[in-house]
């Protein structure tokens, strides 16, 4: 008895998927696109039901992971596929906001989300739970790189078939970092905007799961956790500017719909966050649409170090452009030695050793403040949404060596004065 009254109230908050173009509305099934208009299909819920159910002490009363949040995802049971996924630091930045100028910087570190080490650990979790739900033995997805390691890890756990699809020229650390968990591995000879492609095809012959394409409106509502910890971090508040990286756009639209489900259901007082997006400028459609002021996206073939981020077409980018406009924020992209420098800028002042994705979105964040975009007093996050250890190639050749020397005292000396007088001013940079 109590157990169904808990199945009740638990299947009852998430309705439909909706037609995000005409509203069409669909029963909860692997389906992504409107058969009448061809829209993307998004989740739906009882937001009545949220108001009544869900306070701020239900929430810090769930376990230290996304699914804390449970009521806002897409998913009905009461036992979902739970790695740890989530609640990572939100960081309160010293030495990179003073060499911004800025006064209220966080970082969100999703560089050492759990199980790899990426925000895609988060939609995976829920597209996985949601695909077991759905009856699915077999899962699958089109990779930009953390996706295949983050669906062939938590596959892994839950015991699920996998086949994951990637460009073939991805970095070695994506590759190794997949292959281990031991999934069926396909690197096609092509960008990602061609495995996308063949995967739809699959997707409709095979009858797999695929997290971001059949499964693709439960797996992007994971990223709305993405808005909900840093609101529960910040102490039940809003910041009052985000800066995020843009892909296919989905984590950036997440972000959004997740800030505005909390105010929506008084979980945080209303205010007007601003949202700004950072592209590579080798794939930066979304960057361009915005720059020029376009409500449609011009599809590009990627040509960048950010690998991450390198979807020419991107699903959700004229969605992301709405945002960016009407929250006045702002879409930017830097070329690939603006990310190198984001990412060491990074690891110098706060440790933390980030992705091109990251070095992307810092990059970003110091052109937006430079072009005034971005008040010193505005409480500002910015989205770190992959580890460094991941993408080495990037750096590689950018970081110095190290001294070698013999396993004596003064061979030790003569090295640290050579690297003194050698290098004065980096080091005395270091010293400050
Ligand atoms: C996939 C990815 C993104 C962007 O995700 P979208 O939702 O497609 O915009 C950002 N950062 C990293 C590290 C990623 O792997």
């Amino acid at each position: 008895m109590t157990q169904a009254i808990a199945n009740e109230t638990t299947s009852a908050t998430f309705k439909a998927l909706k037609c995000k173009e005409c509203g069409e509305e669909y029963e909860l099934k692997a389906s992504h696109v409107c058969e009448f208009c061809f829209g993307p299909l998004e989740v739906t819920y009882d937001y009545n039901a949220l108001r009544r159910t869900v306070t701020r002490e239900t929430i810090q009363a769930g376990p230290n992971s996304i699914w804390r949040y449970r009521p806002f995802l897409p998913v009905a049971t009461d036992n979902p596929i739970d790695v740890g996924t989530g609640m990572t630091p939100l960081v309160r930045s010293n030495r990179l906001a003073r060499r911004l100028g800025l006064k209220k910087l966080y970082i969100k570190n999703d560089a050492v989300n759990m199980p790899t080490m990426s925000f895609k650990d988060r939609v995976v979790s829920v597209a996985l739970t949601r695909a077991r739900e759905l009856g699915f033995t077999t899962v699958s997805c089109a990779s930009t790189g953390n996706l295949a390691n983050s669906t062939a890890a938590i596959a892994a756990h839950a015991g699920l078939d996998c086949c994951v699809f990637i460009p073939a020229d991805l970095e070695a650390g994506k590759i190794l970092g997949t292959l281990i968990y031991n999934p069926t591995l396909m690197a096609v000879q092509g960008n990602y905007d061609q495995v996308n492609r063949l995967c739809s095809e699959v997707a409709n012959t095979h009858g797999w799961g695929f997290v971001n394409i059949n499964l693709r409106p439960y797996y992007s509502e994971g990223s709305k956790t993405l808005g909900y910890e840093v609101a529960e971090q910040l102490g039940w508040e809003l910041p009052d500017h985000i800066v995020a990286p843009l892909a296919s756009g989905s984590l950036f639209t997440k972000i959004y719909k997740g800030f505005r489900e909390f105010v929506d259901v008084g979980l945080v007082p209303d205010k007007d966050v601003r949202f700004s997006g950072a592209q590579a400028e080798g794939c930066s459609p979304i960057a361009q649409a915005y720059q020029e002021e376009r409500d449609f996206i011009k599809p590009v073939k990627p040509n960048t170090i950010a690998k991450s981020l390198a979807i020419g077409n991107p699903a959700d980018g004229v969605y992301a452009i709405d945002i960016a406009r009407k929250t006045n924020g702002s879409i930017q992209s830097v070329n690939d030695a603006e990310i190198i420098d984001g990412i060491k800028l990074l690891a110098e002042t706060e440790g933390i050793f980030t992705e091109t994705a990251g070095g992307t979105t810092i990059a970003v964040l110091k052109k937006l403040v430079e072009a005034g975009k971005i008040d010193p007093d505005e409480t500002t996050v910015v989205y770190i949404t992959g580890n460094g250890l991941k993408t080495q190639e990037a750096v590689q050749g950018y970081v110095g060596e190290p001294l070698t020397i013999e396993a004596k005292l003064d061979s030790f000396e003569r090295a640290l004065e050579r690297s003194r007088t050698l290098d004065r001013l980096d080091w005395q940079q270091v010293l400050v």
